[in-house]
């Protein structure tokens, strides 16, 4: 397993809801988290590691040590939200790339656990764009999409490298032959 960067065609995908919880949703979800923490990130979404079911890890601390901010999330979506804030935002998928994004202050999300629960939970701020981002990556969202024309234009050239980068791994044959970017 590894984390599939832009403009990887993965990333644009609509994913699946998962129908059944089983020890290969378990099995992945442990794999995530521990790419996730190897990258030193605070969320990943499976299509970021090319797997087009709705299932999300995040760790709200950033810390392994910290499991009680460890959340695998089965089918997750947003119920309510309120507010609006920006902030800096980044992503694995988008290695060195981080800009202004704006957000909605507050969630609250509904989500399976991998024991079936159904789990509410309501929070502001960084956590708030953690689930935001995350969600949105289930629905082939970026957070590219979102940056506002200022942070667009200063991505360019970054964003340039990436298309530049993908199309050598294609040549490279690290990135299956055939594979077409999706912007
Ligand atoms: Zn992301």
């Amino acid at each position: 397993m590894k984390i599939l960067t832009y403009p990887h065609p993965a990333l644009r995908a609509k994913c699946k809801p998962l129908t059944g919880l089983d020890e290969a949703v378990r099995t992945t979800a442990q794999q995530m988290l521990a790419l996730m923490y190897r990258h030193e990130g605070l969320g990943l979404a499976a299509p970021q590691v090319g797997l087009d079911f709705r299932m999300i890890v995040i760790n709200f601390d950033g810390d392994p040590l910290v499991t009680q901010a460890e959340v695998v999330a089965i089918n997750p979506v947003v119920i309510e939200s309120k507010g609006i804030v920006k902030d800096r935002e980044g992503c694995l998928s988008f290695p060195g790339l981080y800009q202004d994004i704006r957000r909605a202050k507050t969630v609250k999300v509904q989500y399976y656990t991998l024991d079936g629960q159904l789990n509410e939970m309501v929070c502001s701020d960084l956590a708030a764009r953690i689930w935001q981002h995350e969600i949105d990556h289930l629905n082939g969202g970026l957070f590219i999409d979102k940056m506002g024309p200022l942070a667009r234009m200063s991505s360019k050239r970054t964003l340039e490298g990436f298309v530049a980068d993908f199309a050598e791994d294609v040549k490279k044959g690290t990135i299956p032959a055939g594979t077409e970017p999706k912007l």
